[in-house]
């Protein structure tokens, strides 16, 4: 093994083409979540006879600089060809095989019919070839490569973003390039498994999923490699780890050992959501995401891992939940930290029924955020949330949320205002009750329930208070009468009546409450013992009331 000058090089290309000193190398693609193969990638190989083989690394530059690498990527295409169709011939199986295409070739007007013409020629399904285009041959301009891409997508064939990542303005030439596949390389994570590294690799994937692209990842050597990239849902991969380059032969009896299996769009997304789109900055659906739906955000949910990632929020969504944070900070703090195991549980069912159902589900959950700006405070959120799409175990989730911390503490008050009430009531001689007009049902509070006896519910009233005496029978018409004139809206009702068989006279009234039409819902009953003067010992009791009232007003 020797290498070759650079004069050498370009005298024994026509040779190395003619007698197939060059060739091809087949390297597999593998599901590693299934072990199975999704497909190959062909590699050039030259093994010179005098002085054997000779590398890409070394070769190919000098190829690309005196304009031989499109001969010997037509080379390639043709070798690849007509080993596919030796298989498809003797009825045997084979995964689509891709096949890289140097950035010369793109500036080449003609390389992309050159391969067409050959594809044809051998009659090989355009399914099973893919061809790989690196980033950097955007470097000559993106109209150029955008051409070229949809060129080969007019002929069928799924084009490869290769060594994504390496280039610096990968996500912007994503955005340009409707790539099939991206080729993430290992190389270019390296420190993925570093915090901020392991953003930047998870944001990518999270983003490739979003355009519905599938990510194949490059390099792989370890295992501890490919579980950190299935961890973030990367299952396909292309690496030392499953198989080196080889041979046609040893490539034959891998194909011949390994199942298949073709590969899985990056999410089954439902109808009419298109996810390119809604990436794009300027598309209507980003439009409608940041302007006009409510606060939003979407998030993915690992069902076998449990885990919830936000993907993006909207503008809304940071007003009305972020409490001072920005969007960033809440995409990087998002976890269960916020919750306590309450809410958490809540949360997390939620997300389960939602993604069983496949239809809405709501929840409501606290959560405590502490932000820079405004120390810790807890908040309740409404979320409103379903399924969008899936891929393996990652489901995708849309969610709208609702900031209802307010309401929720002005109803704990309400709530606090009525204990207080009944507390108040059992301090002072009082007897309360709510009668709900509609239906004619009472309900009294536990003092009545004590002293009188009376049960939680009391139906068909006042007939049951007055069938027990408790009502006197000589004013038991003009009682059923006040409730006649509650049902017609009557606001307000009083008297002093003897009530039980002691006939010991209360200060009877009726408040009534109304519906936001006017409509007379209960009226809130109480009965309060006329008593002398000298015996109104209970100021103390309100003191103790105002002291509840204190505590709970903070
Ligand atoms: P590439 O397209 O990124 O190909 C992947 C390279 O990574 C291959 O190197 C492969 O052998 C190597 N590789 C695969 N798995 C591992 C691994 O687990 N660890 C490590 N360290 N390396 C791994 P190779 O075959 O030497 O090719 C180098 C480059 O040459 C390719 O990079 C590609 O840019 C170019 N190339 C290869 N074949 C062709 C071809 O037919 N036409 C053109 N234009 N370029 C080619
Ligand atoms: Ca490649
Ligand atoms: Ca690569």
């Amino acid at each position: 093994m020797c290498k070759m000058t650079e004069q050498e090089l370009i005298e024994s290309f026509p040779d190395a083409i003619k007698y197939n000193h060059i060739f091809v190398y087949y390297q597999p693609q593998v599901n590693h979540n299934t072990g199975r193969m999704i497909g190959a990638e062909a590699l050039i190989r030259w093994k010179h006879p005098v002085y054997g083989i000779q590398y890409p690394s070394d070769f190919i530059p000098i190829l690309e600089k005196n304009n031989l690498i499109i001969e010997a990527d037509i080379h390639v295409f043709r070798t690849v060809c007509d080993f596919i169709k030796r298989r498809l011939d003797a009825g045997l199986e084979i995964v689509p095989i891709s096949v890289n295409m140097s950035r010369y070739d793109i500036y080449n007007n003609d390389y992309v019919d050159r391969i067409e013409e050959i594809r044809k020629e051998y009659d090989v399904p355009v399914k099973y070839l893919r061809i790989e285009i690196t980033e950097s041959s955007a470097i000559g301009g993106i109209e150029l490569v955008k051409n070229v891409l949809e060129k080969l997508h007019s002929y069928g064939y799924l084009v490869e973003m290769d060594d994504f990542g390496s280039g610096y303005s990968s996500l912007n030439i994503l955005k340009d390039l409707a790539v099939d596949i991206i080729k993430l390389d290992m190389v270019f994570l390296r420190g993925a498994v570093t915090e901020r590294g392991g953003i930047i690799v998870t944001s990518i994937v999270q983003m490739a999923r979003w355009l519905n692209t599938p990510i194949i990842v490059e390099g792989v050597e370890t295992v501890e490699q490919a579980d950190y990239m299935k961890s973030i849902g990367c299952n396909y991969i292309q690496g030392y780890l499953y198989a080196k380059p080889m041979d046609e032969d040893n490539f034959v009896k891998k194909l011949d050992d390994m199942n298949h299996e073709v590969m899985a769009p990056a999410i089954d997304l439902i109808d009419n959501l298109e996810a390119g789109k809604f990436w794009n900055p300027k598309s209507l659906e980003t439009l409608i995401f940041s302007n006009y739906v409510g606060a939003a955000a979407v998030f993915t949910y690992d069902s076998s891992k449990k885990r919830v990632e936000i993907i993006r929020v909207n503008n809304k969504y940071v007003k009305e939940v972020g409490l001072g944070r920005s969007e960033k900070q809440i995409i990087k703090d998002h976890s269960w930290k916020d919750f306590d195991e309450e809410n958490y549980k809540i949360y997390g069912d939620t997300i389960k029924r939602a993604v069983k159902s496949g239809e809405e589900e709501t929840c409501e959950t606290w959560r405590k955020i502490c932000t820079d700006m405004c120390g810790e405070d807890r908040v309740c959120i409404k979320t409103e949330m379903r399924v969008i799409g899936r891929t393996g175990d990652i489901y995708m989730l849309y969610a709208m949320v609702h900031n209802i911390t307010e309401e929720k503490k002005s109803y704990s008050e309400l709530y606090e205002s009525e204990r207080r009430f009944r507390f108040a009531s059992e301090q002072a001689n009082v007897y309360a009750w709510e009668y709900d007009i509609r239906n004619k049902e009472m309900r009294p509070c536990f003092r009545c329930m004590r002293d009188l006896k009376l049960p939680p519910l009391l139906k068909n009233y006042p007939e049951p208070a007055i069938e027990v005496g408790i009502f006197p029978p000589d004013y038991a018409d003009m009682y059923r009468d006040w409730h006649k004139q509650l049902e017609k809206g009557v606001d307000h009702l009083e008297a002093i009546i003897p009530l039980t068989v002691g006939r010991v006279p209360f200060h009877v009234r009726y408040t009534t409450e109304y519906d936001e039409n006017g409509k007379p819902i209960k009226a809130y009953g109480s009965a309060t013992l006329v008593i002398e003067e000298d015996e109104k010992g209970e100021t103390d009791g309100a003191e103790k009331i105002d002291g509840v009232e204190a505590n709970a007003g903070n």
